[in-house]
């Protein structure tokens, strides 16, 4: 998704390691445009476009880690990108379809959450420089972060689409694997990797095999 909100410090020079991820923040449970490497044997995310203060750290000994569980929450912490909402495809939204919107915080941060969609209140669409222009607006009940619960008319530029595809990230999978190899000694069943690989990351969904 497009990078806004308060992290962002525009003189940070762009970071280009390969994959892109949208991952949820541990410091406001936002979702930010991420990228992930391998460092020292720490999984590092590094926000696409903030300062390397920025980053989140993840070590695969640190005590919550150590369980199935615990993998299943740091993957469920990644998505595959949310492509803002194109203006010629508005008409596609359903009802109950789960968006990422910007939401405008009591704080005045502008952070992407989850939220559904609840109507939509149709309007002409116009053209700048030939290009299709909505004005429709998106009545749309945030389901997580500080105003959960409320509901909120946006416009098309606030609105993300969340993806149903799986995860297929190279430096995710081999920490995940590694992690779920050291705590299991290798018995603990399917690998992190043919998880991630085979189901989406919902929460409650698959969340592997517990270590006996
Ligand atoms: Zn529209």
């Amino acid at each position: 998704m497009p990078p806004r909100g308060r992290k962002r410090k525009a003189s940070a020079p762009p970071r280009r390691p390969p994959a892109r991820l949208d991952y949820r923040s541990r410091t406001d449970g936002a979702w930010y445009a991420s990228r992930l490497v391998l460092q020292g044997g720490l999984l590092r995310v590094m926000f696409e476009d903030y300062i390397e203060e920025w980053d989140e750290w993840y070590n695969p000994d640190a005590g919550d880690l150590a369980s199935s569980q615990g993998v299943a929450a740091l993957r469920a912490r990644f998505r595959v990108t949310s492509p803002p909402l194109d203006d010629a495809r508005c008409g596609e939204l359903r009802p109950g379809q789960r968006l990422c919107v910007i939401c405008a915080t009591s704080d005045g941060q502008r952070l992407y959450y989850d939220a559904v969609l609840d109507s939509v209140k149709r309007a002409a669409h116009g053209a700048v420089d030939g290009e299709e222009r909505c004005a429709c607006r998106f009545r749309v009940e945030w389901t997580e972060g500080p105003r959960s619960g409320d509901l909120e008319e946006v416009g098309i530029v606030d609105v993300c689409c969340v993806q149903n595809a799986p995860v297929q990230d190279p430096v995710l999978s081999e920490f995940l694997d590694f992690v779920t190899n050291s705590f299991g000694n290798g018995k603990g069943g399917a690998t992190a990797s043919s998880q991630a690989t085979g189901a989406t990351l919902a929460p409650g969904g698959e969340g592997g095999t517990a270590p006996v």
